[in-house]
């Protein structure tokens, strides 16, 4: 499944981040083994521990919600934070950066799917603190992250991604924005990832189709 996936994602150049949550670290061990740097988790603890117990060339990438008390233990080693949906989160994680002497590369979460449940931005909310945002010294905006709906309905999805490129396009044009940094547009999972690229996605985070179902849902 790895080398077919690659196969299809290195011919649009979209980059794969394997989503390896609840997964063990044998099971990331081996897709490192095949040649995977780039894994994806969502929650702090299990992405520390993984991060020690596996190979130092691993960018980490952070895609769940983050608590703001929790940036501390990531900012050390994260390689990209996709889940940055609030002007409060991006100047903590700026903080802890700084505290590193590090710069770390974030995205911006955007909602796009109607459900409560998916976080993100609301687009004019991120507009309106984007003087803000991009005062921060220790951070890097490189793009934008969204969550479709879960739905088997295609046009509901088609109309969500077409929403993201949109925003993702107003934002590159926006004079507060460092265009040459901004090129990511993080959308599709193992769902609806054809889709995703066909529409212009630059980073799928796919997880069970690369290690199989999970077994709890989080
Ligand atoms: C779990 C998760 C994924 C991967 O989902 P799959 O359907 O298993 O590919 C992608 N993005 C986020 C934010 C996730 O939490």
């Amino acid at each position: 499944m790895y080398d077919q996936l690659i196969e299809e994602l290195d011919m649009t150049n979209t980059t794969l981040v394997a989503v390896s949550k609840t997964k063990p670290v044998s099971a990331l061990q081996s897709l490192y083994d095949k040649g995977q740097r780039i894994f994806g988790e969502n929650r702090v603890q299990e992405l520390t521990e993984k991060s020690e117990a596996l190979p130092d060339d691993i960018e980490w990438h952070m895609i769940g919600m983050l608590q703001k008390n929790k940036v501390k233990y990531i900012a050390p080693f994260i390689a990209c934070i996709h889940s940055v949906d609030s002007l409060s989160l991006a100047e903590k994680i700026d903080k802890e950066a700084a505290k590193n002497d590090r710069v770390i590369d974030i995205l911006l979460q955007i909602k796009i799917a109607k459900e409560d449940s998916k976080s993100g931005y609301d687009y004019d909310t991120l507009v309106s603190e984007l003087p803000r945002l991009t005062a921060l010294d220790h951070i890097r905006i490189r793009g934008v992250m969204g969550i479709g709906t879960f739905t088997s309905d295609e046009s509901i999805t088609v109309q969500e991604f077409s929403n993201m490129v949109n925003y993702f396009k107003a934002l590159k044009s926006n004079d507060l924005i460092d265009y040459q940094l901004f090129n990511e547009i993080s959308m599709g999972m193992s769902g609806d990832y054809k889709l995703a690229i066909e529409m212009g996605s630059t980073m799928v985070r796919i997880g069970s189709l690369l290690f199989g179902s999970r077994s709890y849902t989080i």
